[in-house]
């Protein structure tokens, strides 16, 4: 166990009372402070982490050149191994502006301040899930390039392997792809699409009227759900006639570099899963309770659709795997315990039917997962393979009656107790990361993720601690972290460059496809490889991007946000309106 204390009292405390591994610079020509390269808002905590010393340092505005403050800084030593890191305070920098840390001959990267920061990233990372529309063609202007591909995979998919005839189609066309690959998995799809419309139940006051250039803008639906209906309406269609719900659609291999519209093996149904299916459940019955004031057609049809697939677990109450041996491509293999946990949570939530309030508080009380052998009803580390969060925190934020007032007591507890160790974790850390020192794939994934758990904490408390902590998460994925660089291609300081997405890696462009968070660093902190072909940390992933829509929205600015992406959104119209 390493220990760090404090050397020098700095501006604001910060108690840093426990263990935390030293993560060294990995790089040594980046600037001496590394921060949030995007910006902070206004009133946040801003702090800043230097692996050389510095004694004392200057603000200083860039506009008037002028000093706005002057701060010592905190030295946290690590014991025995590890390396001596120094924290900078700037907190007091409140002002709308543009700055820069100095000391001596050496500083940071300019950082701005300003309530509209996040607007840019938000609609960025939104842009990005469009942009992984499968089945039609999209086009879009980013900072003034364009990226853009032809209608993809019209032939979606055959049925070979799920019982034939051989050769012949069903309608299986839409969706987002995956990831790096273009592939589709109903399980990560739902996950993704659930954290969408959790985002939007959690803060639809500041989503509902953001401007997002997609298509369908102009229909009376807000373009956010705009956006998720893309994915839904290609769920429906991965329903088979008994309820049960095909696991993914995919090439047999994964294809090689290139545009999706130039990929053109042939692609298949597999056969279904519980998991698959029990997600289906869930994510149509929230979609059914949140579209319902924009589209009651839609709304009947997703109830429809989940009662459905609800009924057909019912009679299959075993863990069914199907048999991929067919396929060489993402398995999305889990076990359902969690998956029909957010089944009875979501359906319940629209419903209000007490048989299904009963199989989603048997679930909560006795849910012990494989990848979470703990007795707290929460978890702190969660991905698609373990998503019962999404429905102990439905269940949780639910207004209506009929808990067990026991159960909801325990779940309460535990979502404060979690972010606790979440918030803790954050304070201990040498570049503030709320997930502390794991790191495995897809970890920056989690590090998103995790502002749920948080928000809920502040939702339940008011303590401003767990908002701080959600923030760290944004400074950590956008340069408060061991190499100074945004994590996300096109936002912040030397973002990812070379990610694993076919599309950045064979398209004829010189920059990747904008708005994708990169899996990150693991095993160590400073393993992250910014190369096309190291898909362990450069990959991109629509559960990732998932979350960081989540955390960005808790700070998106609403009545900002046209200023904010206003030449963003003119030069998208331009081009749409002759290339769609
Ligand atoms: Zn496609």
């Amino acid at each position: 166990m390493r220990w760090f204390f404090i050397l020098t009292i700095v501006p604001v405390l910060v108690v840093v009372d426990s263990l935390a591994v030293a993560e060294p610079a990995a790089q040594i020509d980046d600037p001496a402070v590394h921060l949030n390269t995007v910006g902070y808002l206004p009133e946040s905590r801003k702090l800043g982490t230097a692996a050389t010393k510095i004694e004392d340092f200057v603000v200083r505005d860039l506009k008037t050149g002028k000093q706005v403050l002057q701060g010592s800084t905190s030295q946290l030593v690590a014991g025995s191994a590890g390396q001596p890191i120094y924290q900078l305070d700037f907190s007091a920098v409140n002002r709308e502006g543009t700055y820069r840390i100095e000391f001596g001959e050496q500083g940071s990267s300019e950082f701005h301040v300003a309530k509209d920061v996040y607007n840019w990233p938000f609609y960025c990372v939104m842009r990005a899930m469009y942009l992984s529309r499968c089945g039609i063609e999209v086009s879009a202007v980013i900072d003034g390039k364009r990226f853009e591909h032809g209608a993809c995979h019209t032939e979606d998919a055959y049925l070979d392997f799920i019982g034939g005839p051989v050769g012949k189609r069903k309608d299986g066309t839409g969706g987002w792809h995956d990831a790096g690959d273009y592939n589709k998995y109903t399980v990560n799809a739902a996950f993704t699409a659930g954290m969408l419309l959790t985002a939007w139940e959690h803060f639809h006051e500041r989503l509902a009227k953001l401007k997002l250039d997609v298509p369908e803008s102009g229909n009376r639906i807000p373009d956010f759900l705009n956006e998720v209906r893309w994915e839904l309406d290609w769920l429906i269609k991965m329903q088979a006639g008994d309820g049960s719900v095909y696991h993914l659609i995919s090439t047999r291999d994964f294809g090689g570099y290139g545009l999706p519209d130039k990929e053109k093996e042939r692609r298949y149904f597999s056969h279904w899963s519980s998991a698959a299916t029990a997600n289906f459940v869930a994510i149509m019955a929230q979609s059914s309770r949140v579209y319902q004031e924009f589209d009651k057609d839609f709304s009947d049809r997703c109830l429809i659709a989940a009662k459905k697939s609800y009924a057909f677990l019912q009679s299959h109450d075993e863990n069914h795997r199907p048999d991929l041996s067919a396929f060489h491509t993402g398995q999305y293999d889990t076990h359902d315990s969690d998956d029909r946990l957010w089944a009875a949570a979501e359906l319940w939530e629209t419903t209000g039917v007490e048989s299904v309030l009963r199989d989603c508080e048997k679930r909560i009380n006795s849910a012990k997962l494989d990848s979470a052998p703990s007795s707290l009803t929460v978890d702190a580390d969660w991905d698609w393979s373990n998503l019962r969060n999404l429905g102990v925190f439905s269940y949780l934020r639910s207004k209506r009656p009929g808990r067990d007032a026991a159960i909801v007591t325990r779940v309460r507890n535990d979502t404060v107790r979690v972010a606790d160790e979440i918030a803790d974790a954050a304070v201990r850390h040498p570049y503030s990361r709320p997930f502390g020192n794991k790191y495995y794939w897809g970890c920056n994934g989690t590090v998103a993720r995790q502002t749920m758990n948080l928000n809920i904490a502040y939702e339940l408390t008011n303590d401003r601690r767990y908002r701080d902590a959600m923030l760290d998460a944004l400074n950590h994925l956008f340069g408060r972290n061991s190499y100074g660089r945004s994590y996300v291609t096109g936002l912040g300081r030397r973002p990812p460059l070379f990610p694993h997405d076919r599309r950045s890696a064979g398209g004829k462009v010189d920059n990747p496809w904008p708005g994708y968070l990169v899996g990150g660093p693991w095993p160590k902190p400073t393993d992250w490889l910014d190369d096309k072909d190291n898909y362990k940390t450069n990959e991109i992933a629509i559960n990732w991007n998932g979350a960081l829509v989540y955390a960005l929205a808790a700070f998106v600015d609403p009545l900002s946000f046209d200023a904010s992406t206003r030449e963003a959104r003119n030069l998208a119209k331009g081009e749409s309106a002759t290339e769609r």
